[in-house]
């Protein structure tokens, strides 16, 4: 048994799937997880001190590589002044400046902990802001965990949708709609039926989370038309493509301007830091 497999078997009895997120496990791909004990660069290193090239950069965050030294210098500094003091501080600050500074959509910004609290703070955003409750997403976008954003298309009818997960409250596919992808007749029948009953439509303008699909601008364009037509927002999630494929993310490449933009992943570098703006 490698040493692998031996931490695994202690795991499962103390954790469900023995890991801590569905995409640590490997059932989709079989075998055993691999437990790593570090990283350097493009390189992680496992507990048996074998060396893997790193494709995956903790699904975005590590766009700098493991260990980076200039970003071990900051968080050493900051680990010296204190950590977690649960007061007004002046270093989000900084960053809340350099951020609306530079997106123009983004005149502010809250910070949280995850990107699925981004998208959770973003929808109650719209809700208070429009009174209105309902939500569309599209079929395979990723937002994280919260209860309205686990669901996906049943069987055409967007107002249909199917759960992806057991323990969801009966509210959550109420007030979520699916659409597809890539189909403006659908949005349009969507918005038709539905439009002004629509607090927001959130989408991955660039969906990582179920292969790498660019959205054509067109369709991104026609969305932001629908939704300013029926006084509905546009929240753009931007949690994997944000500062990634531009500063300002997907949303100028696409000619589009988000109401609500979230953003996760590598805006912590890999540390649990989460934002969302807003014009
Ligand atoms: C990862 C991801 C989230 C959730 O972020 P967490 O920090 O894992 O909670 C939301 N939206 C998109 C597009 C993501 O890729």
């Amino acid at each position: 048994m490698s040493v692998s497999e031996a931490l695994f078997a202690r795991a499962l009895k103390v954790a469900p799937g023995g890991v801590h997120s569905p995409v640590r496990a490997f059932r989709s791909v079989g075998g055993t997880p691999v437990f790593m004990s570090g990283g350097r660069g493009a390189r992680l290193i496992d507990v048996e001190g074998r060396e893997y090239l790193d494709f995956c950069m903790a699904f975005g965050p590590m766009i700098l590589g493991h260990g980076d030294p200039a970003v071990r210098e900051a968080v050493a500094g900051a680990m010296g002044r204190g950590w977690s003091l649960g007061t007004a501080e002046p270093y989000s600050l900084e960053l809340a400046e350099y951020i609306t500074g530079r997106i123009p959509w983004v005149q502010m910004l809250r910070f949280v902990n995850s990107g699925t609290e981004a998208v959770m703070s973003a929808l109650r955003v719209a809700r208070g802001a429009t009174g209105r409750s309902k939500i569309l997403k599209f079929e395979g976008c990723y937002h994280g965990h919260a209860d309205s954003m686990l669901l996906r298309a049943g069987s055409g009818l967007a107002e249909a949708p199917v759960p992806d997960s057991a323990g969801l409250g009966a509210m959550a596919s109420r007030e979520t709609l699916v659409a597809p992808l890539d189909d403006e007749s659908a949005l349009e029948a969507v918005f038709a039926r539905h439009g002004s009953e629509l607090a927001a439509a959130i989408i991955e303008p660039l969906p990582a989370n179920y292969g790498l699909l660019p959205q054509r601008g067109e369709f991104l364009r026609t969305l932001a038309r629908l939704t300013a037509q029926h006084g509905a927002l546009l929240i753009l999630d931007e949690v994997i493509s944000g500062f990634r494929v531009g500063f300002q993310g997907y949303a100028p490449l696409a000619g589009v301007t988000p109401d609500l933009v979230t953003y996760g992943k590598i805006i912590g570098g890999g540390f649990p830091v989460g934002a969302y703006g807003a014009s």
